[in-house]
């Protein structure tokens, strides 16, 4: 079969499972599950891959990780990893679809949480499922090998447990074939089917931080005789502000406490208050830097009002690093699938993707896919189409995402698989 064939073989097995691809995206849609509890989300993944007649479904990997393995009928020593992340978020789903969530998971720590799918991760599902599918269906004619790496808790397990993209590289999931190609991407806010990507760090470095401040448990009548953590932990948060004032502004970072614990009462001054938050920076040399300045200010901060304070770094994520000679390769590629006029080049994101653990040790690419009402500005940013159903950001209880969408993210992970396989897209320098 020529290429050409092929290629179009790829698009007419791709809107044949559009309808199922939007099924299982609505399905799982309508069943999210934390980080580290996606069960019936990977039962679900594994028992189509195994209906696909893949060589192996291998199961259990970092918790809930799936790894479907299919050879090619054609000699071939190049291997392409594809991977989906799986997990949902604490946040209630107000998408307004009548597949909307209302799911809860009452035992989560800290919870209970209500979960929806509020970054996506049922769009990436459901899109690398229908990838499986039509590869599965050309397998005669793929010169190689295919993972299929469906990843649990990309938003961060619970502190206290591992997971993730890490915990599966030390778990081997890519050791076996090793991939030559990675290929990864997350639905965005952009127009509908335009693919975003960046030369460079196309997402940021990124770890979470705890800070506890201590002080001593009173009766709310009589400060004086406690010491309220409180007041400090407010100063902490407000000199955050003053961070940036010290860090080169050409360099994104930010700061953010996204979350805080503390265990007073309206008439009781608690022990301690905990500060929960994200650290991201676009340059990721700057991450130690920043660490360490944050670490001051709250140590001194707690210690001007008589407390004490102590700041962890956790979570560490390294920036996801897209290589020129990998995007100049593919884009060709991207081009033919979504059309010349809908591949742009986008600025530094903040946000992260541990998918970043996969790209950087095995090359390859990470790209956004746009998937809402919007258009692009004059300076080429997304802003809401008049009429459409908005901007709505990733980690927002109304992001939406739309289904019509789904089939393009299909053809771009059975292209590129094909083009790596067959030889056409190749980083022009040794990796
Ligand atoms: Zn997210
Ligand atoms: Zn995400």
């Amino acid at each position: 079969m020529d290429a050409t064939t092929l290629y179009a073989e790829l698009d007419r097995r791709s809107a044949d499972v559009a309808e199922q691809v939007t099924a299982w995206r609505r399905h799982l849609h309508q069943h999210p599950e934390l980080s580290n509890r996606e069960r019936a989300t990977a039962a679900l993944v594994a028992e189509h891959l195994r209906a696909l007649g893949l060589d192996e479904v291998r199961t259990g990997i970092a918790g809930h990780g799936v790894v479907g393995v299919l050879r090619g009928g054609r000699p071939g020593e190049r291997v392409v990893a594809l991977r989906a992340d799986t997990d949902a978020l604490p946040v209630a789903d107000l998408c307004g679809t009548g597949f909307a969530s209302s799911a809860v998971d009452h035992d989560y720590p800290g919870g209970p949480f209500p979960v929806s799918h509020a970054c996506g991760h049922d769009g990436h599902t459901a899109m690398l499922l229908g990838a499986a599918t039509v590869l599965a269906g050309v397998r005669g004619q793929l010169p190689g090998t295919v993972l299929f790496v469906f990843q649990p808790a990309e938003e961060g397990p619970p502190v206290t447990e591992t997971g993730g993209a890490r915990q599966m590289l030390a778990e081997g999931a890519l050791a076996d074939p090793a991939p030559t190609m990675v290929f990864g991407l997350h639905l965005t806010p952009h127009p509908k089917g335009h693919v975003g990507y960046r030369v460079g760090n196309q997402y940021a470095a990124s770890c979470l931080v705890k800070i506890t401040v201590t002080g001593r448990q009173v009766h709310g009548s009589t400060p004086w005789q406690g010491v309220d953590p409180m007041p400090p932990a407010a100063a902490i948060v407000t000199g955050i502000g003053q961070l940036y004032r010290q860090l080169d502004a050409y360099h994104p970072v930010t700061v953010t406490i996204g979350h805080l614990e503390d265990i007073g009462r309206f008439n009781i001054i608690g022990e301690h208050v905990t500060l929960w938050g994200t650290v991201r920076c676009a340059v990721e040399t700057d991450m130690p830097d920043v660490q360490q300045r944050l670490t001051r200010l709250a140590e001194h901060t707690a210690e001007a009002h008589g407390c004490t304070a102590t700041v962890e770094h956790l979570q560490d994520v390294p920036a996801v690093h897209n290589r020129r000679e990998w995007l100049d390769a593919a884009l060709p590629t991207l081009r033919r699938v979504v059309g010349e006029d809908r591949v742009l080049e986008t600025g530094a994101t903040l946000g992260y993707d541990d998918v970043s653990e996969f790209v950087n040790a095995h090359g390859g690419l990470y790209l956004m896919l746009g998937a809402q009402d919007t258009e692009l500005d004059p300076a080429g940013n997304p802003v809401p189409t008049p009429g459409g159903r908005g901007l709505v950001p990733n980690h927002n209880p109304h992001f939406y995402l739309d289904d019509d969408t789904l089939p393009t993210g299909v053809r771009l992970h059975a292209h590129l698989t094909v083009d790596h396989l067959t030889g056409r897209l190749l980083p022009a320098e040794p990796r």
